[in-house]
């Protein structure tokens, strides 16, 4: 909560008054696949269920330590799937660190995971020097390869961060060459699926995502990152609605929702209220969320996709490319 002009205390999930309880009438009704979540843990994350059934997501994939994976998977049955993910608190660039990354990613295959996330966003290059096509990642995209797994990645971050945090691309990299290790990942793993988290990290530019989709017939792209896909889909929605609609088979929904105790039921409905609402409305004004990248207050303006293109975003292409194991 921060304090607002008086005293009311302003919910920053909900700065436009909406009663989330009161669900809207949806353009599609179709049961939802949200293939990006991090539910943190099986206890304490009732709010997030119950709100993500009440924007009609049926499913999840979760990001997760594997250590939590099996009472989630013991409390909430299949409404949540896995996605590999490495000891972060542990990562080092020494064998011990491989060799574990290697064990968690057949523990992970063996929970149902059929995909393994790698996280190489600019940080990553500044602190350990590490992209995927580093030498330290070879072995475990091999051993990934081997056990079945296709790939969710990061490299993007939101373009206007090089004007602040990393101005300097001498240690980060600009934000073209993020895409550098990504193309070898693409052709590395291919025909086996990349997901580009976070609409590919570049919703700024279009046309970036359209040569990515054109060159890598396996590359597809996901929605989550609620305050950041909101915030530059609603600078140009025509044109992210010509790309979706051009690529309707390669872009998937998710949310990017993360569980904290402090969360409550409204948090995780706001962001699948945005998301939702982006995607198959019109809606042209404020933004619930507050959003601490936008200029003055954050403007949600939809891209109103015709319902055979949600369908296929929600559902179908989960579906259709392996995902709902
Ligand atoms: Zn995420």
């Amino acid at each position: 909560m921060s304090p607002a002009a008086g005293d009311k205390p302003v919910n920053p999930s909900n700065l436009i008054g909406l009663d989330y309880r009161r669900v809207p009438q949806w353009a599609v009704d179709v049961p939802l696949f949200d293939v990006h979540t991090h539910v943190r843990t099986a206890e304490g994350v009732e709010a997030f269920f119950e709100a993500a059934a009440a924007y009609g997501v049926r499913r999840v994939l979760s990001m997760q330590s594997i250590l939590e994976a099996p009472r989630l998977r013991e409390r909430w049955g299949r409404r949540v799937g896995f996605i590999a993910v490495p000891r972060w608190a542990e990562f080092a660039l020494t064998d011990a660190f491989s060799r574990q990354w290697r064990a968690d990613l057949a523990e992970f295959r063996d929970l149902g995971a059929t995909l393994c996330k790698f996280w190489v966003a600019p940080p990553m290059r500044d602190e350990h020097g590490l992209t995927l096509d580093h030498p330290f990642m070879e072995p475990i995209i091999a051993h990934a390869l081997d056990l079945g797994y296709s790939f969710m990645v990061h490299v993007g971050d939101p373009t206007l961060w090089w004007n602040s945090r990393y101005a300097d691309t001498a240690r980060f990299g600009t934000k073209r060459a993020q895409y550098q290790q990504l193309e070898h990942l693409l052709r590395r793993v291919s025909p086996r699926l990349v997901i580009g988290a976070h609409m590919g990290g570049t919703v700024e530019d279009c046309d970036l995502l359209q040569e990515l989709f054109d060159r890598h017939p396996n590359y597809v792209i996901d929605t989550s990152a609620t305050k950041w896909v909101v915030r530059e889909v609603s600078r140009h929605p025509q044109r992210v609605r010509e790309l979706v609609i051009r690529n309707a088979d390669r872009v998937l929904f998710g949310s990017d929702c993360v569980t904290e105790p402090r969360h409550d039921f409204d948090h995780y409905a706001s962001r699948y209220w945005a998301q939702r609402t982006l995607w198959e409305t019109a809606h042209d004004g404020l933004s619930p969320i507050e959003d601490p990248d936008a200029v003055g207050a954050p403007l949600l303006r939809g891209v109103n996709l015709p319902p055979e293109t949600l369908r296929k975003v929600y559902a179908e292409n989960a579906i259709r490319l392996g995902l709902d194991a």
